[in-house]
């Protein structure tokens, strides 16, 4: 079925894995209307649906799916859901265009989520372990003899996460919470802003027709679903974005204050630009910086959390900021109708956003600001046939820049116009730009646009607690940048304060915040159990089968061999040194060694002991191991004179098998000792190993 809600009347929601729509649409219903016309296109409603039911649903059916898979298997439906979703692209282009968005913005918002399904599908498999635990940190030994230790663990919070999205991106928006809750192993509750919740809905769709998501591991709510945190304990987490003022609504909720539900915001943020006293008009900073002013008034209609609010610019240069951006403005914007040729710019999401916008420009310029170019009146605009004309019911507005006497004003700093709005502003010197853009509160993104490391080092590191991302841009970034406005999966999308003190993305970073951190304290054995990892100290199997000798069905953690002692002598030494070359005096010159105070005299070569570890623990012969891919942790502790003797000893401490693959890897714990039992060097060697041996 590919049936999408346009094709409906109500929206649907998908609870406990089936489709429900209300019974009768009542008088508290919501309409919805195409952004550019004003057509109706669909109705709104939550009247009659059990949320506490869906909650639970969640938590149970949803949470059984998701423990059955590992980390690995998670992230490889993450990947076939983002192919999947990027053959169904154009479908949901279509409905794009009905909430005003043109083809860029459908691009950032369509092609921007399946991307961050992408990235998470990758990082997912690189950087987790195939199991449902993730270690963090390293284990503390809390007794002498090592039989007690302690280590931090992280597992999937036992709840739902619920998020409560904004109209801007509602495809995005969607995708970037559901990511990396997915691969924590928490099942996700959507509840989509209700103007654009209809696309969301198609994705949703979407998702559930390609049969790859277990059940109950996503639910969607369309409407208002004003009692959602009501049922939410402290199992469950809520990420929101929106206003600043229904996020302080939501977290003074007796269940996030008494309760204990874990709850994040990103809300409105008056993001600054601040371009450096080098980056004078006919530089490529200067060019660069107009450009990214420019695409973040249009982009969206500005309506983006990132976007540029305010451009702090030196005082001299405030009138050229604006005249250049006036004209890449006239030059390039076309605003329209998405679905007319030539459109660039498209309209807000609804005429309620376009009133609510032209009523913070008005407060703006109750505040001190002028309209120094644009203006609040209904502009005309190219329509799906190609006529221009105002519509009335369209939710269009031009862009508009704004300047300011006092770059101080209380309102310039407070108020935010969400759509193409930006105030231009000067400041004096550098520290003064850094003051100015603290005095946004806390924001998501800065740019500073200069080619000079110092003027950056300063303003950098002066902005940098101020904001979740600072983004730097001169001549060797201008054409490579990803923009001042894209938040990336893999780095921190969210910032403090006023931001809402959140962080959604930020590569496995953002899969950790659906997970709760456990101490764990107890024995090598207990704490091998637990993770899946063998700890120093746990039990080890010194059967007769060499390990490398064993594949993944076979190997089992703590499987382990010993090797006998090697002399190693002062011929050794010095032929070592002679065939790689490093002839460094701790391995040549007895009397220099003997003056460095952590050499007895001539020492053996760090890695001619690695190399002879290798030596001591490999079994020759063709056999499942395939490949040594690299050393980990490497650490020299104790230095191997003439006359000394080494051994080594091999555990196999990490077993991970690809999922997609012949084989797997197989992380070894490594200690080489000296004939007194002292540790000289202790390693991790990596390799890959066939899972099953023909
Ligand atoms: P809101 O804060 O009103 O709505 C955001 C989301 O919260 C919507 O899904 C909304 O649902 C939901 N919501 C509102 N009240 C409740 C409640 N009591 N319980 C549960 N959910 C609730 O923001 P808007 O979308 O109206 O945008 C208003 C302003 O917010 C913008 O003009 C802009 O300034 C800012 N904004 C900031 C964004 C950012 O990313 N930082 C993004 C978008 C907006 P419903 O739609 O059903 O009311």
């Amino acid at each position: 079925m590919t049936s999408t809600a346009i094709d409906v009347q109500v929206v649907p929601s998908f609870v406990q894995d089936e489709w429900w729509t209300p019974e009768n649409t009542s008088a508290s219903s919501a309409e919805v209307r195409d952004a550019s016309t004003g057509e109706l296109l669909a109705l709104v409603s939550t009247d009659g649906l059990d949320t506490a039911a869906a909650i639970e649903y969640g938590r149970t059916v949803g949470h059984r799916g998701l423990a059955g898979l590992t980390f690995h298997q998670r992230a490889l439906k993450l990947k076939e859901l983002a192919q999947y979703l990027n053959g169904r692209r154009k479908e949901l282009y279509e409905i794009s265009a009905r909430t005003g968005a043109t083809k860029i913005d459908s691009l950032v918002d369509i092609d921007g989520g399946i991307g961050v399904l992408f990235t998470f599908g990758s990082k997912g498999r690189r950087e987790l372990p195939n199991s449902t635990v993730v270690i963090d940190g390293t284990p503390e030994v809390l007794s002498k003899d090592g039989s007690f230790i302690g280590e931090h663990v992280y597992t999937s919070i036992p709840g739902v996460a619920v998020q409560i999205n904004a109209f801007n991106f509602p495809v995005w928006g969607m995708l970037e919470k559901f990511a990396p809750a997915f691969l924590a192993g928490v099942p996700t509750i959507v509840k989509p802003a209700t103007p654009t919740g209809y696309l969301t809905e198609a994705a949703v769709r979407m998702m559930i027709e390609s049969g790859i998501l277990p059940a109950g591991s996503l639910q969607l709510i369309s409407g208002s679903a004003r009692d959602l945190l009501d049922h939410l304990d402290y199992r469950d987490m809520v990420s929101f974005t929106g206003s600043a003022s229904t996020a302080n609504k939501l977290k003074n909720h007796t269940n996030v204050v008494e309760g204990g539900v874990r709850f994040t915001s990103e809300t409105d943020s008056l993001n600054a630009s601040i371009l450096g006293p080098d980056a004078v008009p006919g530089t490529p900073e200067f060019d660069a910086y107009v450009k990214s002013l420019v695409t973040e008034m249009t982009v969206k209609a500005g309506q983006k959390c990132t976007s540029i609010r305010r451009a702090i610019v030196p005082k001299a240069l405030v009138d050229d900021v604006v005249a250049a951006a006036a004209k890449r403005i006239e030059e390039r914007v076309v605003l329209g109708d998405p679905r007319a040729e030539g459109v660039t710019m498209g309209a807000l999401a609804s005429v309620e956003q376009r009133d609510g916008v032209r009523s913070s420009v008005q407060a703006l310029l109750d505040g001190g600001a002028k309209i120094a170019f644009g203006s609040l009146d209904a502009p005309e605009t190219v329509q799906a046939d190609g006529s221009r004309g105002v519509v009335a019911d369209g939710a269009f507005l031009a862009p508009i820049l704004l300047t300011w006497d006092n770059p101080e004003a209380e309102a310039l700093h407070s108020v935010e116009a969400f759509g193409p709005v930006s105030s231009v502003i000067g400041y004096e010197d550098t520290a003064d730009a850094v003051r100015l853009a603290a005095l946004g509160g806390g924001s998501l993104v800065a740019t500073v646009a200069s080619n000079d490391p110092e003027t950056v080092r300063e303003v950098v590191t002066g902005i940098a607690g101020h904001h979740g991302r600072v983004h730097v841009l001169n001549r060797e970034t201008a054409r490579s940048s990803t923009g001042h406005g894209s938040p990336v999966p893999h780095l921190v999308h969210g910032g403090p304060g006023r931001a809402g003190g959140g962080e959604e993305l930020g590569g496995i970073r953002a899969v950790k915040h659906h997970m709760q951190r456990t101490a764990i304290q107890g024995s090598p054995n207990m704490l091998t159990a637990i993770t899946g990892v063998w700890h120093t100290g746990a039990d080890q199997n010194f059967d007769e089968t060499h390990p490398f000798r064993k594949d993944l069905a076979t190997l089992k953690i703590g499987d382990a061999m010993a090797s006998e002692l090697r002399e190693v002598t002062l011929e050794d030494i010095t032929a070592f040194a002679n065939s790689t070359g490093d002839t460094f005096y701790a391995h040549t010159n007895q009397e220099a060694a003997e003056a460095n105070p952590f050499f007895p005299g001539i020492v053996a070569h760090g890695y001619l002991l690695l190399s002879w570890g290798a030596g001591l623990f490999v079994e020759p012969a063709p056999g499942p191991v395939l490949a040594n891919y690299g050393l980990e942790n490497l650490r020299f502790i104790t230095p191997v004179a003439a006359g000394d003797s080494i051994r080594v000893t091999l555990t196999a401490k990490k077993i991970t098998p690809r999922e997609t693959d012949e084989y797997g890897e197989v992380a070894w714990d490594a200690v080489l000792h000296n004939q007194n039992d002292e540790i000289v060097a202790t390693y991790d060697v990596l390799t890959l190993v066939e899972k099953q041996r023909a």
